[in-house]
């Protein structure tokens, strides 16, 4: 057949080139750790990116080589993503926040060649230093002195013209915040990654485009940063960096930037209402709030779309993307009241198109769209993972290439996905499941109460049953009779925590979530009360 159309590699850099030359003077601001502000522009990373390509070259760096960043988010970070990325290699993001075991583990497994620190990570830097066997070059982000970023872009030209080559090259590599084992790696590649990046800024997803101003919260070490920088070209959108995640920070950088777009975990936007009550002070320009990486609990929800802010609760994993799903207004939005807005928003909404979603029983066989059928929750597309990095084992997908994410989730027939639990988490009491989430979610719903975990404790008669640990708020006094009482119109009756018992703090993740399995381990000889009664 004669005609066709042209040849175009989906590949990173024509991302950063677009951003420069259709965006080029909106602003990326950095809010860094020792208080001071900068400002560059999309032309101003584009630029710095060629530099450390340049500046990498000469390190010796080759195609595929992984270079890895211990940092916040601030701009010479995002330069460092199309820098690295542009110059044929493979942007390795580590959480600073992972124990020194997970530390070496992941820098060696990754053998990453050189380490971009920030200057408040130094001591990890010290400390491993010895045990990091691959690292070569380590670069300090936010110092001044001659092994500094700066000095090391400064020697450059930008005179550089990025590696070329197939669109299914890995870009990036993350690994995943395992609870159990080691952690692994997902090798995101340049052409799913611009794939997803162009999925994102639809109105359904983040809503993106020219006009918005937006804060991360979410760190860049965590699942991609969940896309933004590279949607964030796709739109060219003003992006305001804070090397700082404290609630007064982040609100004043909302007011003095007009941030309009914001995304994160639940955790953080617990400090900012706290700061928010002890202030008065709220972000006026903010628009759009987007949740994710554990269910966004539904007084948060209330709390934001009651001072008109549209709360986008996405749902993914680092073998995701991360965007599995996004809860955005339905069509028949203006038909419905707060109340049934804020039910839609509690879950984790629908898959933007690229991705399948399906749930399937024990057996495997796909369950029905009704609501009320749950099963695991399995997912497949062009941004979804096949392999985990250097993984001998080989593919992680079953047959038809779906992926199972360890979640347990009912679909409604909408469409809309609503994750009951982690698979590991659930609680299973008499051959029933009860979700230790919906518990948890419920519990925060409760005055006085700041964090909520259930977990499954054993049992002679029903084998498991709910344990509920309860942090109070500051100066609260609740009692464990008036969750119980709270709670009793909220789940099904036989759901009631057997026990409820209070504590200072709960373990979390390095990215925030709760550790189950710590707690697990740490009530695994506990007598519920109820046990004894039934022996
Ligand atoms: P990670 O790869 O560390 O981001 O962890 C992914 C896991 O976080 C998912 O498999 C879910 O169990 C959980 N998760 C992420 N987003 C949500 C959400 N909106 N609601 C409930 N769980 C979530």
């Amino acid at each position: 057949m004669l005609g066709g159309m042209q040849d175009f590699e989906l590949r990173v850099p024509r991302l950063i080139d677009y951003a420069e030359r259709e965006h080029g003077d909106r602003e990326i601001v950095s809010y860094w750790a020792d208080g001071t502000t900068t400002r560059t522009n999309w032309s101003g990373i584009a630029r710095d990116a060629r530099k450390l390509a340049q500046a990498l070259e000469k390190l010796g760096m080759k195609r595929g080589d992984r270079i890895a960043t211990l940092a916040m988010n601030h701009s010479r970070h995002l330069v460092a993503w199309y820098g690295v990325i542009g110059m044929g290699g493979v942007i390795h993001t580590i959480n600073p926040r992972l124990f020194d075991e997970q530390l070496v583990y992941i820098a060696n497994h990754a053998e990453d060649r050189v380490l971009l620190y920030d200057k408040a990570f130094q001591p990890i830097v010290d400390r491993l230093k010895p045990e990091w066997t691959s690292i070569e070059h380590f670069v300090c982000f936010d110092s001044d002195g001659p092994d500094s970023f700066e000095a090391l872009i400064a020697a450059e030209d930008g005179d550089y013209q990025w590696a070329e080559g197939p669109e299914r090259e890995p870009c990036m590599l993350c690994y995943t915040s395992g609870t159990t084992g080691h952690p692994k790696g997902v090798l995101y590649e340049h052409r799913s990654s611009v794939i997803h990046a162009m999925a994102e800024v639809a109105p359904n997803v983040f809503d993106l485009c020219n006009q918005s101003v937006v804060l991360p919260i979410v760190p860049m070490f965590h699942a991609a940063a969940w896309g933004l920088p590279f949607a964030g070209a796709v739109a060219g959108v003003k992006f305001v960096y804070s090397a700082v995640n404290d609630g007064a920070v982040l609100c004043r950088l909302f007011n003095q930037e007009k941030v309009t777009h914001s995304a994160g975990v639940p955790t953080v936007w617990l400090a900012m209402f706290q700061h928010m009550d002890a202030t008065g002070e709220t972000p006026e320009h903010l628009k759009l709030v987007t949740i994710g990486g554990s269910a966004a609990p539904r007084a948060m929800i209330e709390r934001l779309m009651g001072m008109g802010i549209r709360v986008g609760h996405a749902w993914g994993m680092t073998e995701t993307s991360p965007i599995g799903t996004m809860g955005a207004p339905t069509w028949n939005w203006e038909e419905m009241d707060f109340e049934a807005r804020v039910n839609q928003v509690a879950k984790q909404g629908r898959v933007p198109f690229g991705v399948e979603l399906r749930v399937v029983n024990e057996d495997g066989a796909e369950m029905p769209r009704d609501g009320e059928s749950s099963g695991r929750l399995q997912i497949r597309g062009p941004w979804i993972i096949k392999r985990y990095f250097q993984d001998e084992k080989g593919d992680c997908v079953e047959a038809g290439n779906w992926f199972d994410t360890g979640d347990v989730a009912v679909m409604h027939p909408c469409g809309t996905m609503q994750i009951t639990d982690r698979s590991k988490d659930v609680i299973k009491s008499g051959g029933e499941w009860i979700s230790s989430v919906e518990l948890e979610n419920a519990a925060v719903g409760c005055p006085g109460v700041a964090e909520a975990a259930a977990i499954g404790i054993y049992h002679p008669k029903w084998d498991e049953r709910p344990l509920l640990l309860i942090v109070r708020k500051p100066g609260a006094e609740v009692s464990a009779a008036e969750i119980s009482a709270y709670l009793s119109d909220k789940v099904a009756k036989w759901w009631l925590p057997d026990e409820i018992l209070f504590v200072d703090s709960l373990p979390h993740t390095a990215t925030g979530k709760l550790l189950k399995t710590a707690l697990r381990t740490q009530f695994k000889d506990h007598k519920l009360p109820s046990a004894s009664a039934a022996a």
